[in-house]
């Protein structure tokens, strides 16, 4: 084991938060490669690295590029971009930044899902477009929080501090998780259609990754109804976009909020055409005080590890991974 934290190499590959670098070039001995492509690392760099610090993708071939590789953290809560199964068998530990945003994103879930029903984007360009003096008050909207059942899928951390959020609203609340949660009382539904069929209001938080791609399409969408309004700020991946903007356009469901997309920055024409959805450039944690905690967690688990004592917020799959070098 090194003596010392400057012995250490962290590798980063692609662009990271400035703070995560900063912290890490002080204490490590930091490397930087354009993406996470092994072909990017010569062999004097596969033999030192000992932990990666990523915002984007790693693979299963880029872990498998450093023998001496011990830890990958990521930067954010999703970790979806990273082979977490991989890294276990491999005994490699994998830690993400939960906590530190879930507050931020479940307050740009309500800002999203308010200003999808009350049209508050369109109304302010109307004032700005000088259509208020020109044309006369913004048309009423037909979307409204009141009256409505709001289904959460994904109720987690972030998804239980939007409920909370949600209960001073007074709508009642449902949700869909893989199995119920025990301690909260809202209607459970074993699948994302069901609850897409009890409510009119959808918020998706769930993660990434196989297990939910594609998990809302037509038949979801459908279920749902013409009034169903639909809010995802968990993965953009977990939604066919396609179907979705054909929903959008042809009033199968009344309108959109989406914070996440499936091939970003790229937003899909027929969403951008979507004159009833609400689009925000993946914002959910996107405060200089957010951001900076979740640089400080990135680079804590880091620290905490080579100092040999094991990872702060280890992610499910390797949570039984032990400091073994
Ligand atoms: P979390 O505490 O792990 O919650 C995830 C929830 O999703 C759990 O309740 C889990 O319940 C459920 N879930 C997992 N797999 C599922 C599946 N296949 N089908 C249905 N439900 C499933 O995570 P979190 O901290 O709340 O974060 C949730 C997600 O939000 C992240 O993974 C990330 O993708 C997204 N996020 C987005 C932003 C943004 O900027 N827009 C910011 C932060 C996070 P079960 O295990 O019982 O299924």
């Amino acid at each position: 084991m090194s003596s010392s934290l400057s012995d250490v190499t962290i590798l980063v590959p692609g662009p990271i938060h400035p703070r995560v670098l900063a912290r890490l070039g002080e204490t490590f001995d930091l490397c930087r490669i354009e993406r996470g492509d092994p072909a990017l690392a010569d062999a004097a760099l596969r033999g030192k690295v000992r932990g990666i610090a990523s915002l984007t993708a790693v693979n299963a071939a880029f872990i498998d590029a450093f023998p001496g590789l011990e830890i990958v953290a990521n930067f954010g809560v999703g970790y979806d971009a990273i082979d977490a199964r991989h890294a276990a068998t491999r005994d490699v530990m994998v830690t993400n930044t939960p906590d530190v945003l879930t507050e931020e994103v479940a307050d740009t879930a309500i800002a999203l899902l308010l200003s999808t029903l009350r049209e508050t984007t369109k109304a302010e360009n109307w004032l700005r477009a000088g259509d208020w003096v020109a044309k006369g008050p913004y048309p009423l909207t037909r979307g409204t929080l009141r009256g409505r059942t709001v289904g959460i899928i994904g109720l987690g951390r972030i998804g239980k501090a939007i409920a909370r959020r949600l209960e001073g609203f007074g709508v009642a609340i449902a949700y869909h998780n893989r199995s119920p949660v025990d301690d909260v009382a809202y209607a459970y539904h074993a699948s994302p259609v069901d609850l897409a069929k009890a409510v009119d209001t959808i918020i998706s938080v769930a993660p990434g990754g196989a297990a939910t791609a594609g998990m809302v399409g037509t038949e979801f969408l459908a279920a749902l109804g013409p009034d169903g309004v639909f809010i995802n700020i968990g993965r953009g991946s977990t939604v066919n976009e396609e179907a979705l903007a054909k929903a959008l356009a042809d009033g199968t469901i009344l309108a959109a909020g989406l914070d996440v997309f499936s091939a970003e920055p790229k937003v899909p024409q027929g969403l951008l055409d979507a004159a009833n959805a609400t689009l925000f450039p993946h914002i959910g944690s996107a405060s200089i005080h957010t951001r900076n905690a979740m640089a400080d967690l990135c680079a804590d688990n880091l620290v905490s590890w080579f100092s040999g004592k094991g990872p702060m917020t280890p992610v499910p799959e390797t949570k039984a991974i032990n400091r073994k070098r």
